[in-house]
């Protein structure tokens, strides 16, 4: 086992709280390794068995900036449940998350159109979700500041969200502190952790960590990834992991969860 002694603790306090778990993580970057094409990023198989094992005994949810659609392609898993789109699309009813707009999807539409054709012949990637465009300029970090340049006035109702190479425009409202309450106001846990690598999981990361400081059994990891790892994910969590240690955890918490095997 890598996991340090004192993380083991605070993992083996969670399982034994006097009530339901719910563990809320982020996806790319925290349960799937960042690969320089985000259409290419796998949850590896190790990693699905063990969210699977844990599904069967605590609430697992996938907090995700991905869509809904893609975070479920993503992580077949049964039982798991997703809030997705940084917090504008839930696998169940949450009434703390806002309506969809219906204007959004043409303004989206024209904004990846206008950033295309300003960018084309770079190495810029434009991925388009349900809820939001994201502009990935991992293949060239050069581009960033044009690319912020470009990106400085949304269109009305848009924010900008950034992460690890990628600059996101989003409905404004919702993140991930939200999806994260609307997890705790739907499943009720007496336990929680939260998992995340990037910019947008900060929220999720100190929402935790205030349900801690009023009391309840919480702990917010951030999951570095190494050089790239925002300074913000570290401050706000509790204590920091390995992304190559996300699987391991997760088999721990299942396996004190579910208790000793019988004799
Ligand atoms: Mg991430």
């Amino acid at each position: 086992m890598t996991l340090d002694a004192a993380l083991a603790g605070r993992l083996r306090a969670l399982a034994r709280a006097p009530g339901p778990l719910l563990v809320a993580s982020d996806l790319d970057g925290t349960l799937a390794p960042i690969v320089p094409r985000p259409e290419d990023a796998r949850i590896p198989p190790a990693t699905l068995a063990a969210l699977e094992r844990l599904a069967g005994v605590a609430r697992v949810a996938i907090v995700t900036g991905r869509d809904l659609a893609t975070a479920r392609a993503l992580a077949p898993v049964a039982g798991l449940e997703f809030v997705a789109s940084h917090g504008h699309e839930a696998s169940f009813e949450a009434a703390a998350l806002p309506d969809p707009d219906p204007a959004l999807p043409a303004r989206l539409e024209a904004l990846a159109r206008t950033i295309e054709a300003r960018f084309a012949g770079t190495a810029l990637r434009i991925e388009r979700k349900a809820r939001s465009v994201a502009f990935h300029y991992r293949a060239d970090p050069a581009l960033a500041g044009p690319l912020r340049e470009a990106l400085a006035a949304l269109p009305a109702g848009l924010r900008l969200q950034a992460g690890r190479l990628v600059l996101e425009a989003l409905p404004a409202g919702a993140g991930k502190d939200v999806a994260l309450a609307a997890l705790v106001e739907r499943f009720r846990p007496q336990a929680v952790l939260a998992l995340g690598d990037d910019l947008t999981d900060v929220a999720m990361l100190e929402a935790a960590r205030a349900l801690e400081s009023e009391g309840a059994q919480a702990l917010a990891l951030a999951v570095a990834g190494g050089a790239e790892t925002p300074a913000e994910v570290v401050a706000a969590a509790g204590a920091v992991v390995e992304q190559g240690q996300v699987v391991e955890l997760l088999a721990f918490l299942a396996d004190e969860l579910a208790g000793p095997p019988p004799p």
